[in-house]
């Protein structure tokens, strides 16, 4: 079976991990494969989500001037056209672009136009959502959370909270989701991954997100899951990711297929291409392989998704059909 062609909806990747080869390539021409896959692609195997982090510097620093973000952005559509996308939310963190002296705002203005001008060549719907990090001050995040604001009505559609759930509380970061819901920004937030349960619990309580980042580890307290299923909360899923950071020993004890049959909203994802050595159709083949998913899991959970995406109506209507279409 061929995946790579079904029309694939991806809810949680971050832009700023994900450069391929040929992307690294344009931006240092001194890169070979071997360094590419010394330097910038993750091990196999992390110990956890910290360990992972620990990864990410090398990509960052292409990633700090114009030209670096422009690239990350064309790079980034040629991959999703290779893989089926035809609707992907892209996430960053602009306080992580700042070593070549451009300012958050400037940041977000370069990644936006280089998204609208990307969508307009392929015919890939696109959004942007910002992230702020555990790790940040709480200014950092008010000012991300501002910019989300400043910039409504372009491709910057969202809200997210990522980095070392372990390491660093919620409650830090809890004044920018106030922002967020006083100014009727769209939310998402990372939990379930590090930290088990309890944290998905923190998060629904404190933030009341309809989307969760990852959420997985639901699958430790049944209340949990009917918790999710009662609020409608839609689960970004990204199991390659989750087996590579030691949340589940191996693909097949990943909970995606119980979750799924119990009735949950989740969607699938990649969470990063340069760190994660996964692409969307290699997630489906897994998915096939591992759990016997067909073409109905695989529109089921493109069809979530498309729900839970930060889209107005109309756009959700056309892309509904074109999914539909390619099933
Ligand atoms: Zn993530």
């Amino acid at each position: 079976m061929n995946w790579r062609t079904l029309p694939k909806v991806e809810l949680h990747l971050h832009v700023d991990t994900s450069l391929s080869y040929a992307g690294v390539s344009e931006l240092d021409a001194s890169v070979t494969a071997a360094d590419y896959q010394r330097d910038f692609a993750g091990p196999a195997h992390c110990d956890d989500l910290a360990d992972f982090l620990s990864h990410v510097p090398p990509i960052l620093n292409l990633l700090q001037t114009e030209r670096g973000l422009q690239v990350m952005i064309e790079d980034m559509f040629r991959q999703l056209a290779t893989d089926g996308v035809v609707y992907a939310e892209l996430r960053f963190a602009p306080f992580q672009h700042l070593r070549g002296g451009l300012a958050p705002r400037d940041v977000v203005r370069i990644v936006e136009a280089a998204t609208q001008r990307a969508v307009a060549d392929s015919g890939i719907e696109s959004r942007l959502i910002l992230c702020s990090l555990r790790h940040f001050d709480p200014d950092q995040s008010m000012q991300t959370v501002e910019l989300v604001n400043e910039f409504k009505g372009s491709t910057v559609v969202g809200y997210d909270l990522a980095g070392d759930e372990a390491g660093f509380p919620l409650e830090r970061h809890l004044e920018s989701f106030r922002y967020a819901q006083a100014h009727h920004i769209s939310i998402t937030s990372h939990a379930g991954e590090a930290c088990g349960a309890s944290s998905v619990w923190e998060t629904l309580d404190a933030l009341h997100p309809p989307r969760i980042g990852h959420g997985v580890r639901a699958i430790e307290d049944p209340a949990l899951i009917q918790r999710l299923k009662h609020d409608h909360i839609h689960l970004e899923m990204c199991p390659t990711c989750n087996v590579q950071l030691n949340v589940f020993p191996s693909y097949a004890a990943h909970p995606i297929n119980q979750l799924y049959r119990e009735g949950l909203s989740l969607g699938i994802s990649t969470d990063n291409r340069t760190l994660t050595p996964i692409t969307m159709t290699g997630e489906y083949e897994r998915l096939a392989t591992t759990f016997g998913w067909t073409n109905r899991e695989f529109l089921q959970c493109a069809l979530y998704a498309l729900d839970a995406a930060f889209l107005p109506d109309t756009l959700k209507t056309r892309l509904r059909e074109r999914i539909i279409a390619g099933h």
